[in-house]
């Protein structure tokens, strides 16, 4: 297990497949946004080959993201060969759902173990002002097609951003009185691209809990309070699912931050709010060995950032969101 110098033992990659996507989320990117060309991400055989290398360093979770991961070509081979990589126990993916009606079954058949899902609101009007162009009807079909398909525990993320869905925290929360969903609520972070609007439209993860439970009664705790993944969880009483709250903004989890994330393009990046990257593709395409690339690793993952800086006005602005891997 490679361990970073804080003794956190890094353990889980979220692998960007691709920075382009079919909708334009007005907290993550802007609505002309370029996209890389293709010559530019990692082939299907490096972003194989880095993963059994970092599976060869302990790394044993991996969670595909982007831009949308599911506009990937060949996205079900990739899962398939990143789930058989020996080393590798869970492959999950965090989408937008759209397209998961027609690949949550192929995904699953492939390995695929889970997917969070995101969706910020029920109401098809408001879903097309946040995502620009998106149509709600088809992302709660891809919840369905995922539940289907077994991808569960379905998880589903929420953005909650002033001014756009902030009525829709109480009708999101209320869903898990009804299906054994994880509905969470992330806060709006900072990054190039839409940092001002990210600024300004922020709801917290504490006003978000209030109005959660002004409307549901005192929330009840799960898991002792203890972390599941990055979100504290909750029920509703009597609920069947669990309500989240991820509060990276204001109550950052850094200390127990277990994962790095390889963009698109092949760089590594050890904390997603610091710009420090490391390139691993062009070395990589430059014919390193397996050992030079190793010592890359390694050396990045003793040197992760022991957090982000937000609380000091430190914002990462050499990429947005998607072109990180959310
Ligand atoms: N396209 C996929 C999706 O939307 O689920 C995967 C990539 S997206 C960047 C991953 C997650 O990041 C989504 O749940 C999205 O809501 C969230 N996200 C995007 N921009 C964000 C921001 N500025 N702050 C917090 N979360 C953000
Ligand atoms: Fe696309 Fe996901 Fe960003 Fe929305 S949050 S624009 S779906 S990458």
């Amino acid at each position: 297990m490679a361990k970073d110098r804080f003794g956190r033992n890094i353990h889980y990659l979220r692998i960007s497949l691709t920075d382009r996507c079919n909708l334009r989320c007005v907290y993550c990117m802007p609505e002309d946004m370029t996209f890389r060309p293709n010559a530019e991400l990692m082939q299907d055989d490096e972003i194989l080959t880095l993963t059994r290398l970092f599976a060869n360093l302990g790394i044993d979770k991996i969670r595909l993201t982007g831009g949308e991961p599911t506009l990937r070509k060949n996205v079900v081979e990739i899962v398939r060969g990143i789930s058989e990589t020996e080393g590798i126990k869970s492959v999950s993916m965090t989408t937008n759902g759209l397209l998961l009606s027609r690949l949550a079954q192929p995904l699953a058949d492939a390995g695929l173990e889970r997917v969070n899902i995101s969706i910020d609101t029920l109401e098809p009007e408001k879903f097309k002002r946040l995502t620009r162009w998106g149509k709600v009807n088809e992302v709660l079909e891809g919840i369905n097609a995922a539940e289907d398909a077994g991808l569960t525990p379905v998880k589903l993320n929420a953005v909650i951003v002033t001014g756009y869905n902030e009525s829709d925290v109480v009708p999101l929360a209320g869903l898990t009185q009804e299906h054994p969903w994880q509905v969470r609520f992330i806060e709006m972070m900072p990054f190039a691209g839409a940092t001002e609007f990210q600024l300004t439209q922020t709801v917290t993860a504490a006003q978000v809990q209030k109005e959660v439970e002004d409307a549901y009664g005192t929330l009840e705790v799960v898991n002792n309070g203890k972390l599941d993944g990055e979100a504290r969880l909750f029920k509703i009483k009597d609920g069947i699912g669990d309500v989240g709250f991820i509060s990276s903004v204001t109550s950052p989890f850094c200390a127990s931050c277990t994962r790095a994330r390889l963009t698109a393009d092949g760089i590594l990046r050890m904390c997603l709010l610091r710009e420090k990257e490391i390139d691993l593709l062009t070395p990589l395409r430059a014919g390193a060995s397996m050992e030079e690339l190793r010592e890359l690793i390694l050396e990045a993952v003793w040197m992760k950032p022991w957090g982000h800086g937000l609380a000091d006005g430190t914002i990462p602005l050499n990429r947005t969101m998607s072109e990180i891997g959310g």
